[in-house]
């Protein structure tokens, strides 16, 4: 189908379901690039609107406020969010029929979280709620050169939802340019037969998990299968998004594809929080989620690091005010290149560089090191750390077992790994902390991280 009528009819479905997407996105592509305080603006009078709705319509939420002495006109700045409780899970489980507004609009319905990465979770969507979404995921899908309408091709589904696709539905996908290949049953004799779709269909985006796309990569290098051919079919992009996507995998899809990689983050539950533009930055939807972070013992904000606490300001069937997310991220405010006055976020534990890159150029895999540490006994904890480039600290903790003439072993092993004249130094430590989000990262470069950030894989 061509892209401008396939747009046209995605735009009528979005009609019919009564979600006016389109129009939102048309404010979003505007309201990106506000002024701070006209943005501010913006999500204060959301965030009141959303607290006098939740009152107005919901025991839970009316309940909880009248516990607080709070009034919904008390609230009349983004710090006043802070008088309210942290909510969770656990909170909307016990709760979540007293937490609905089930005449919001259209198509208020129950919807579950898959449960793939994180606990299953049953909460309350509506068209209101959905078109928002739907057009922050079209916005984020813009900042990458993805227009609506152009062939997307999505490579994921569970069997259920595979299974479900009548006739009706593939035309529709057909008429709205999207197709969807079963991600969740790679098989190698799979992957030729999608391998050929895909070249005949020619999408210009695919959508999928990050492990997916490993697993496709890899298989694809055994079946002699030249996944980059479909660049010269029309393929500009792939799109990650639901998993942490590590700069390893990141780098393993962008050379398996030979097309850059774009990560977006979001929960089912609180909306599509962050969407990357072409410089790399994860850019938050401002507009529509309010974030925080908190250390995750105390509760207590924190400037950098933290767990992430959203508030979602346009979704009134199903209100949540500072929901705990359970991810670790960091939020800034830092200008991007790309212009927009977003602020962006850092999820934690996904986002390091796993290599080291050597004098000679070369990106040793992290976790060759490990191949290292279980080589030589007594070596109980390792971590390597790379400041500069041609030089690496190796910081090992060991046990008795550790011999005499062990550190003078991982240099030499080391060494042979790295395959150049870099300087390797070794120390024994007490102990090597884990990073705040309680993740223990064997290898630290700040050498690699800033090439990566800035795709230059030369030295
Ligand atoms: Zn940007």
């Amino acid at each position: 189908m061509f892209p401008v009528v396939a747009r046209q009819l995605f735009k009528w479905q979005e009609r019919l379901l009564g979600r006016d997407s389109f129009a939102i996105l048309a404010q979003l592509l505007e309201s990106e690039r506000w002024e701070q305080e006209r943005l501010q603006e913006l999500q204060v009078a959301r965030l009141q609107r959303s607290v006098q709705l939740a009152y107005q319509h919901t025991a839970f939420w009316r309940t909880l406020m009248e516990q607080n002495q709070l009034q919904p006109q008390m609230v009349q700045s983004l710090a006043d969010l802070q008088r309210f409780p942290f909510l969770d899970k656990e909170i909307i489980r016990a709760h979540r029929e007293e937490m609905v507004w089930k005449d919001e609009g259209k198509r208020v319905q129950l919807v579950r979280t898959s449960g793939s990465t994180n606990e299953a979770l049953e909460f309350y969507t509506s068209s209101t709620r959905e078109a928002q979404i739907n057009a922050a995921r079209m916005r984020g899908h813009e900042w990458v050169g993805m227009r609506r309408g152009e062939k997307e091709l999505y490579y994921w589904g569970s069997p259920i939802e595979l299974s479900k696709q009548d006739r009706i539905k593939r035309v529709r996908d057909w008429l709205i340019n999207d197709a969807l290949t079963n991600g969740f049953e790679v098989t190698p004799a799979r992957l030729k037969s999608y391998f050929a779709q895909w070249l005949k269909w020619q999408p210009k985006c695919i959508f999928g998990y990050p492990s997916t796309f490993v697993l496709t990569v890899s298989m694809a290098q055994t079946l002699g299968i030249d996944l980059t051919e479909l660049k010269s079919r029309g393929l500009k992009l792939i799109s990650t998004t639901s998993e942490l996507l590590s700069s390893v995998d990141r780098q393993l899809i962008e050379r398996g594809f030979g097309v850059p990689v774009y990560d977006s983050y979001g929960l089912r539950e609180a909306g599509l929080i962050g969407h990357e533009c072409t410089h790399g930055t994860m850019h938050c939807m401002d507009e529509q989620v309010l974030l925080e972070t908190i250390d995750p013992e105390t509760l207590q904000p924190t400037e950098g690091e933290g767990e992430l606490v959203a508030t979602n300001i346009v979704g009134p069937a199903f209100p949540l005010f500072r929901y705990r997310t359970g991810d670790i991220v960091t939020l800034s405010h830092q200008p991007c290149a790309c212009g927009r006055t977003l602020s962006s976020i850092t999820i934690s534990g996904g986002r390091a560089v796993e290599f080291i890159v050597t004098k000679a150029g070369k990106w040793v895999v992290g976790y060759s090191f490990i191949y290292i540490a279980r080589a030589v006994k007594g070596i109980v904890k390792f971590q390597v750390i790379q400041e500069k480039l041609g030089a690496i600290l190796i910081r090992l903790v060991v046990n008795e077992q550790f011999p005499p003439d062990g550190i003078e072993q991982v240099k030499i092993k080391a060494a042979q790994r790295m395959g150049g004249d870099d300087w390797i130094h070794v120390e024994l430590v007490e102990d090597i902390k884990a990073a705040r989000s309680g993740k223990y990262r064997p290898v630290i470069s700040k050498v690699a991280e800033e090439m990566y950030r800035k795709r230059e894989f030369s030295v």
